[in-house]
């Protein structure tokens, strides 16, 4: 569906400002033997969950006080040793608040986690606003030390005075409230997407017309052969794409895109207020300058070139798909003046099928879920010289979840917990979050993958769409980040804790390694025949994906935009509705749709507040990336170890251009994203 499709595949770690990031992407210390470090390990319920997040947060206090007890010199031992400590007690009881709230199965637990997420961190905003925490840690002298420890330590100095700690006490006081009722209201604005789908019924089977004979035998229809549908990405995915009736889409798209609307306008409303207060509080302009200020890009302005470079890159682009795509429908439909948002999807698939004899339906049987997750480890561990066991000893928190450990070589550096089919009440997207973050030779890292994809029930073979498994190379790149790079001697740099605009690199890397026929090969193979996916159905596929890029660009580039103009102006200029037609008309080339309230449920918002340009970016990094292996043999060579040890490896112990540098040699540039929009024009076949 066109918001499946250009949307990202992945919201992390939910955090409230820059200043949260740190405190709660931050982690570490190892505890104790008898100290379980699963909320889900003891009895999963309300007071189960709540004493064990009570207990990590007494121990974050204990550090703190041992922290500030200290007399005479201080040292990185004596001082930083300890503050990493007590983010890292914060960091493994926020995450895994956060996972309760997102995954529990049952509504209490999941009440509970939303309480305790929110308490975990309104101590982290304390922790950010402490003054004596503040000036020990700039007594501790770092010129001797390490670079990572160096890093760390201006990273957390950095964001400390971005919190506004060297602000009067009455100011500090009204910062931490503004900042604990964001926390508040983010989690209402998620839940209210993730409880509450909407519904879209039909009358009979006959409206599915189009749709797959397995997706029609899963809906079962009522007594009087009514079938309901919902607007999860398992049902509103394929009829988006699928569903011949016009009718059906439409009725799908304007489900999706008011999906908890209106309950969400005015928490939305209300948290921009509160950002641009706190902005304001913190001596910036906008909340987007404040947002940026931690970042790569640096400044919101330098976010508006960056965004209007990569628009003249691919408007040109887009607009020939698009009307390739509109001769095409008008073939098909003489007197079509406009293909409408809510047959985008359609009209593309068809056109596939016709030119590039592509019918992405063909492609599922080679997709059954349980293959697709073998193949995906089975790349991952080629690639980056890791196995992977499953762990059937570790607890889980619901049944349908698996556990793994990684090795690297005998030795096991991580684990992770897979958990893929959607469940009544569990967050409906497709992410990757620290479960428990990676210290070296003290804690393990531990990571968590939250999907909704087809399957895990008994008798569906779960047949995914290509996209779908693009999403899980996706995830899993995260995942690999998280893990590999969570060897680090602190917490507060391990996995994915480098700058925000750099982490969606190591996932979009990942994605591109979906296009190998070797690899498709390697586990590609028909549910039922065991036939392996043909390499002309490969290509044919490959040609098909290649179509429609810039256009995705520039669907990115609407989140973008519209994310940055939510929150680069003083509320009063805030029009949710306004602002939301005049950023999809600038880059969608149909028309925008009445009653369309998008921003509702575009969940993007509370994680990236005013910077979905993360996802741009990093794909003009990843693509850079990729570029350097070797097309003919991806997993052969030293450039995926060279990647690992570069990239991965070193988590949040460099800035983000550093990294870049260290792989490539030079900053990224616009070259190989330019080519790989431009690949479908290259095609002498088209
Ligand atoms: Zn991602």
């Amino acid at each position: 569906m066109p918001f499946r499709r250009y949307v990202p595949v992945c919201s992390l770690f939910p955090k409230v400002t820059s200043l949260a990031l740190l405190i709660l992407l931050t982690q570490a210390i190892s505890l104790a033997q008898d100290d379980p470090l699963h909320i889900w390990a003891g009895k999963l319920d309300r007071a189960g969950t709540e004493k064990w997040v009570g207990d990590h947060l007494a121990r974050e206090q204990k550090y703190l006080d041992d922290l500030l007890a200290v007399k005479g010199q201080r040292t990185i031992e004596n001082t930083l040793r300890p503050f990493d400590d007590a983010q890292n007690e914060l960091n493994v009881a926020g995450s895994q608040a956060y996972l309760m709230f997102a995954l529990a199965s049952q509504k209490d637990v999941r009440d509970s986690g939303q309480a305790l997420f929110q308490k975990v961190q309104q101590a982290g905003s304390a922790l950010a606003l402490n003054q004596e925490v503040y000036r020990a840690l700039t007594a501790v002298d770092v010129a001797m030390a390490d670079p990572a420890t160096r890093h760390y330590m201006e990273r957390t100095l950095l964001e400390y005075r971005l919190a506004g700690v060297d602000k009067d006490a009455s100011t500090r006081a009204e910062i931490k409230k503004q900042l604990d009722h964001i926390t508040e209201s983010q989690l209402k604005f998620g839940r209210n997407v993730q409880e509450n789908p909407n519904h879209v019924v039909v009358k009979d089977k006959s409206d599915l017309a189009g749709l797959p004979p397995d997706f029609v035998a899963a809906h079962a229809p009522a007594e009087n052969g009514a079938i309901t549908l919902s607007t999860d990405e398992t049902d509103s995915t394929p009829v988006m794409t699928y569903a011949a009736s016009e009718d059906l889409r439409k009725k799908m798209y304007m489900a999706y895109n008011t999906r908890a609307y209106p309950e969400n306008k005015d928490i939305l409303l209300d948290i921009l207020k509160t950002r641009y207060d706190l902005a304001k509080i913190l001596g910036y302009s906008t909340f987007a300058d404040l947002a940026t200020a931690d970042q790569m890009i640096g400044t919101a302005a330098n976010m508006k070139t960056f965004l209007e470079e990569v628009d003249s890159a691919s408007l040109p682009d887009s607009r020939r798909e698009y009307d390739l795509l509109l001769a095409f429908a008008r073939e098909k439909h003489p007197g079509i003046t406009s293909i409408p948002a809510y047959a985008h999807s359609y009209w593309a698939d068809q056109y596939a099928r016709e030119r590039f004899n592509f019918d992405s339906q063909s492609v599922r049987p080679y997709f059954p879920y349980d293959r697709v997750q073998q193949g995906v480890l089975d790349t991952a561990s080629n690639l980056f010289h890791v196995t992977f066991k499953p762990a059937t000893d570790l607890p889980v928190w619901d049944p349908s979840v698996s556990a793994w450990n990684v090795f690297d070589g005998s030795q096991l550096i991580g684990r992770f917990y897979l958990d893929m089919h959607p469940r009544a009440g569990k967050d409906k997207w497709f992410s990757s979050a620290p479960v428990v973050p990676g210290i070296k030779n003290r804690q393990l890292p531990e990571g968590v993958l939250m999907c909704n994809f087809a399957g895990g029930k008994a008798g569906d073979p779960g047949l995914m769409q290509y996209s779908d498994v693009v999403i899980f190379f996706h995830e899993f790149g995260h995942l690999m980040h998280n893990i590999l790079g969570g060897q680090q001697a602190w917490s507060g740099v391990a996995g994915f804790q480098t700058e925000t605009d750099f982490v969606e690199a190591p996932s979009q890397m990942l994605e591109e390694f979906f296009h190998d026929p070797g690899i498709l090969r390697s586990f590609a193979k028909h549910y039922q025949t065991g036939e392996v996916l043909p390499v002309d159905l490969i290509e044919r596929m490959n040609r098909a994906s290649a179509f429609g890029r810039a256009g995705w660009v520039q669907a990115q580039l609407f989140y973008s935009t519209y994310s940055l103009d939510l929150h680069d102006r003083a509320p009063a200029q805030v029009d949710l509705d306004a602002i939301l037609r005049t950023d999809f008309s600038r880059f969608f080339p149909y028309p925008f749709v009445d009653g369309n309230r998008f921003y509702a449920s575009f969940t993007h918002l509370m994680g990236y507040s005013s910077n979905y340009y993360t996802y741009v970016l990093d794909k003009v990094i990843a693509l850079d990336f990729f570029s350097q292996f070797d097309r003919g043999d991806l997993l052969g060579g030293d450039t995926a170890m060279r990647y690992r040890r570069t990239v991965l490896e070193p988590g949040g112990s460099k800035p983000g251009t550093e990294l870049v540098r260290g792989f490539l040699g030079r900053p990224q540039n616009l070259e190989a994203f330019k080519l790989w929009m431009d690949e479908e024009f290259r095609d002498p076949a088209k």
